[in-house]
């Protein structure tokens, strides 16, 4: 089968063709400035909506709703005739006849292809972990997440066991980079907003999170008196912060961290990231944990109407470095590339891409943040306003800028998460064994 028969308008239509993999970050900015050109131009995502991972923690915590962070791709790129949307899985690459080949045995043709795929979690050779220790990349694992947190706080509200109670109470997060220090100050939060006012036996004396770095230090990308305050103010927080301490296994019971098992009601997943595996579609050797080595301008080495950008590429900063896996990042090089391949012959005089670092930023909880512009640094209140407003104006339209300032405007001022479901579908998916 080939998804584009001669009926489908695109193939009618002779003009060069350019694909895209992916509509996360990188590939909808590419596609956005493609957008009413003189290309056709074919968005192929396994989902049907762009996500904005960034706030990912904040549905996992049930602060926002999972539509208050995702859109639907066909409504941000609809109004672009040029551009077709398709939704399925790409599963590999024949690079002599230029077809994507999807895993649905479909196939599409292409004249130039963009790979934008992404990352996943690394679990290091433990996949089995996965199932007790979800990532945090999808809008699945974030319910997961937040349907086992809000469950543990119910059957401990019942339990008799005082050490039942302790250990559904604890959450540990593995990982000490922006998102576990994220997830683990929002659980804090989260575990002790409930504590205090919706639950009747569930001391906040008993409430335990735990972060867990294996290296000596959290967030390495930032300077060290960051570092240093963010530790101080998780642990003002509640969380203990464990450093240089290896998880060795993940169970339903717990983890194992530097030796002694930790009974938990829940356990959370930052520690690794890997490159979505669109190198070996191609045959060639991935870099740094899978990513595709690509050139100045983009193009993947070796290959001349392939180009890769976002988490899944690996284009060397002048240190020899890859560029961090950042959001801006990934847009920054879609807009440069849509542009280049708006017109025919402009990849060839153009200007390498140029990385323009608009500042590191982590949030570590409610009135406390941190940025890192490089030659100069913010902590506290004023970073903690400064990351909602660049987050509310990262969010992909008007709509949902509202919502989420909305809703964040009405939670700092009563401390409640409206987002606090348990669909009882999911209640066995999620379940961990020590929730009986
Ligand atoms: C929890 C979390 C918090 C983060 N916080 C920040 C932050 O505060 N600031 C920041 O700058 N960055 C942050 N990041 C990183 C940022 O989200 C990524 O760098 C960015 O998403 C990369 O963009 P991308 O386009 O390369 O990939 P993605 O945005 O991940 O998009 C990849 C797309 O490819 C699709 N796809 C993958 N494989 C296939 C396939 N085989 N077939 C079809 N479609 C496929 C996916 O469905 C997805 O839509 C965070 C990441 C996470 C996970």
């Amino acid at each position: 089968m080939n998804d584009l028969e001669p009926a489908d308008p695109v193939v009618t239509n002779p003009r060069r063709r350019v694909v895209i993999i992916g509509a996360g970050f990188g590939g909808l900015a590419c596609a956005g400035a493609l957008g009413d050109t003189d290309v056709d131009v074919i968005v192929i995502d396994r989902r049907n909506h762009n996500l904005f991972q960034p706030l990912l923690y904040q549905v996992a915590t049930a602060a926002l709703s999972p539509a208050d962070i995702a859109e639907p791709i066909r409504r941000t790129l609809g109004r672009y005739r040029n551009v077709h949307i398709m939704l399925a899985e790409a599963g590999g690459i024949d690079v002599e006849t230029k077809q994507v080949k999807l895993k649905d045995g479909g196939t599409v043709f292409y004249d130039q292809l963009v790979i934008a795929t992404g990352s996943d979690y690394n679990y290091f050779g433990h996949d089995e972990w996965q199932h007790f220790a979800p990532g945090l990349k999808t809008l699945h694992e974030a319910r997961r997440i937040r349907h086992r947190l809000l469950l543990s706080f119910e059957k401990a509200e019942r339990t008799k066991d005082p050490a039942e109670r302790k250990a559904l109470l604890t959450s540990i997060v593995v990982g000490g980079g922006p998102t576990g220090v994220e997830m683990a100050g929002a659980i804090s939060e989260l575990g002790r907003s409930m504590a205090h006012r919706d639950f009747r036996s569930i001391p906040a004396s008993d409430l335990r999170v735990i972060l867990v770095e294996a290296g000596p230090r959290i967030l390495a990308a930032f300077p060290e008196h960051l570092q240093a305050y963010a530790v101080r103010h998780l642990e003002k927080m509640g969380v203990e912060v464990r450093l240089g301490a290896q998880v060795s296994d993940i169970t339903a019971e717990g983890a194992v961290i530097a030796g002694h098992m930790v009974p938990a009601g829940s356990v959370v997943w930052g520690a690794g990231v890997k490159a979505s595996p669109a190198f070996r579609w191609l045959g060639i050797e991935g870099k740094a944990s899978g990513r595709i080595p690509v050139d100045a301008k983009l193009r993947v080495e070796g290959f001349k109407d392939i180009f890769s950008l976002g988490d899944t590429s690996f284009q060397p900063d002048k240190n020899g470095a890859p560029l961090p896996a950042l959001a801006q990042v990934a847009k920054q090089q879609g807009r440069y590339l849509g542009k280049l391949l708006a017109k025919p012959g402009a990849i060839e005089t153009a200007k390498p891409f140029h990385f323009a670092n608009r500042g590191n930023t982590a949030v570590i909880g409610r009135n406390a943040a941190i940025f890192d512009f490089g030659r100069w640094t913010l902590k506290g209140y004023f970073a903690w306003i400064l990351w909602a407003i660049v987050h509310v104006y990262l969010l992909v339209n008007f709509e949902k800028r509202m919502l989420v300032t909305v809703q964040w405007i009405w939670r700092y001022l009563t401390r409640q998460r409206g987002a606090r479901l348990i669909d009882e579908n999911d209640k066995e998916d999620v379940a961990p064994a020590i929730i009986r």
